[in-house]
């Protein structure tokens, strides 16, 4: 079975290590930098066998060179984007197996947060980047909102019990916006004590189900009455389209009166 460990990075990055029981192989998520995974690996004795990258942002790709340079192995990532020492492009529909870590995954094109972002699937879940992220969804750079929209929608799609691995801690900061969306949910309500319990002991509050999204992640919810009319009221006129809605909400996502940490 597939175990995967969070190894922090930068400001509130996760670089996640995949591992199968007994096997001292190893593949990486996104090392925005070097440190944390030759530390994890000298730690268990473990050994490097693949990079998997999901965009070209700086904190998810700066740590290649150094590794690459120490470990000879594959760079699988977006053919459309810059990566470094990429040995592996891959796009949707691209199958690929990791034989020496015991791991397969089937790559989804999910751009929006930038324009050639990809996912990879399988083991029950997805290493979604800065795509969907819990309790919330990537800013804008180089792809457009609407690409997002619909990558959050095939992202919807999966199997609800889909566990979800995105690349940064901002759960709670996400929540509180979302308590602002729909301050009758509930279940937005108990997530948010939740992770605050899991914030204060400093635990991470990665992942979470795609089910559970569902429920509390207003970026899922842009057909429910709730989300369609505080959206319309923060933009002052109607909207005709979940997509006209995702694209006003990840809007006033990114207004000056964005929420704050509890
Ligand atoms: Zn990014």
């Amino acid at each position: 079975m597939l175990k995967i460990t969070a190894l922090r990075a930068l400001k509130d990055n996760y670089i996640w290590l995949l591992r199968n029981r007994g096997n001292r192989k190893v593949a990486i998520v996104d090392p925005g930098e070097a440190e944390p995974v030759e530390k994890a690996l000298a730690a268990d004795n473990l050994k490097l066998a693949a990079i998997l990258i999901t965009h070209h942002h700086y904190d998810h790709v700066d740590g290649i060179a150094a590794l690459v340079a120490n470990h000879d192995i594959p760079v699988y990532g977006p053919v459309n984007e810059p990566i470094p020492a990429l040995t592996h492009p891959v796009k949707e529909g691209k199958r690929i197996r990791l034989d020496r870590i015991g791991a397969k995954f089937l790559v989804l094109d999910i751009p929006g947060h930038t324009a050639g972002h990809v996912g990879y699937y399988g083991h029950g879940l997805l290493l979604c980047g800065d795509t969907l992220f819990t309790a919330g969804c990537g800013k804008i750079f180089d792809g457009t909102a609407q690409q997002l929209f619909h990558s959050l929608q095939k992202i919807a799609a999966l199997p609800d019990e889909t566990l979800i691995y995105c690349a940064h801690e901002y759960t709670e900061e996400n929540l509180i916006f979302a308590s602002m969306v729909e301050p009758a949910n509930s279940a937005i309500v108990q997530r948010l004590v939740k992770i605050c319990q899991l914030r204060n002991k400093g635990a991470t509050t990665i992942p979470s189900t795609l089910a559970e999204e569902k429920q509390t992640n207003p970026f899922l919810r842009c057909d429910i009455a709730e989300v369609i009319r505080a959206t319309e009221q923060f933009a002052d006129h109607p909207l005709n389209s979940p997509e006209e809605v995702f694209v006003t909400l990840r809007h006033w996502r990114d207004s000056p009166n964005k929420p704050i940490h509890c």
